[in-house]
């Protein structure tokens, strides 16, 4: 076994709220200095940019999870993470069925584009992607773990857009497998904080908007090889794979 870097929680010029220099080549030579493992490109309600972002990390020894950081019906945040390109295009077939027919207006909220390896842009996406789904927490859980997938709400102790700020508390039935604290959070005091959750496993993520952001903030995973499944092992612990913060 050994330590890999990770962070799992990165927005591409895809997401309207993004710096327009986060293309999917700058996130990989960014993710290249700070010297990541791992990483996953997780833009709110779209999975669009994980397959450009594996090829270009590929030759550089980047693993690359797809994902997208899905607003619930709550408007809780919650990070859905895949390993495979089946499993991909069938959770965006659920955000497409689900994403209200509401516009973006790039003047108010940030462009929506979608680039290829060359930073070309492809298309702009119309609908807005920070709207919430018409889906509820635990149909979106539901989903993820019914493709095969990884459930991690999103810096659950934040003000705005968490389990927290949202219902007042992370339910107890929640089946997720890791929470994301955020950025700023102490571990040791957010567990103080909430004594009735279960040793569940706990890990950070620089949510990055802008590129100094990119791998200011990572978990370190102990496993044999980074994959999806080793993650999962690790965030119960199984075998001796551990996640540190
Ligand atoms: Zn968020
Ligand atoms: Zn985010």
């Amino acid at each position: 076994m050994r330590t890999y870097r990770a962070d799992l929680h990165i927005h591409s010029v895809l997401s309207p709220c993004a710096d327009l220099e986060m293309s999917p080549r700058n996130i990989v030579a960014l993710a290249k200095s700070k010297g990541l493992d791992i990483i996953a490109v997780t833009d709110h309600n779209s999975t669009l940019h994980g397959p450009v972002v594996r090829k270009l990390a590929e030759p550089h020894g980047i693993k690359v999870l797809f994902g997208s950081e899905v607003t619930t019906r709550e408007e809780a945040h919650c990070l859905c993470l895949f390993e495979t390109e089946v499993q991909r295009l069938a959770f965006q077939q659920f955000i497409e069925i689900n994403l209200p027919d509401v516009y973006n207006d790039p003047d108010r909220f940030g462009y929506q584009v979608e680039v290829n390896e060359e930073d070309e842009i492809i298309q702009q996406v119309d609908k807005l992607l920070i709207s919430a789904l018409n889906a509820g927490i635990n149909e979106v859980e539901a989903t993820v773990h019914r493709l095969g997938g990884l459930f991690i709400p999103a810096h659950v102790d934040r003000p705005m857009f968490s389990l927290i700020s949202q219902l007042g508390f992370i339910p107890p039935t929640l089946k997720f497998d890791a929470l994301e604290i955020f950025r700023i959070t102490d571990p040791a005091d957010f567990m103080q904080k909430n004594k009735y959750l279960q040793n569940p496993a706990l890990i950070k993520n620089s949510d990055a908007h802008y590129p100094q952001q990119l791998g200011t903030v990572f978990t370190n995973y102990l496993i044999h090889e980074p994959t999806l499944d080793e993650m999962a092992k690790a965030f119960k612990q199984e075998g001796g794979r551990k996640v540190v913060l």
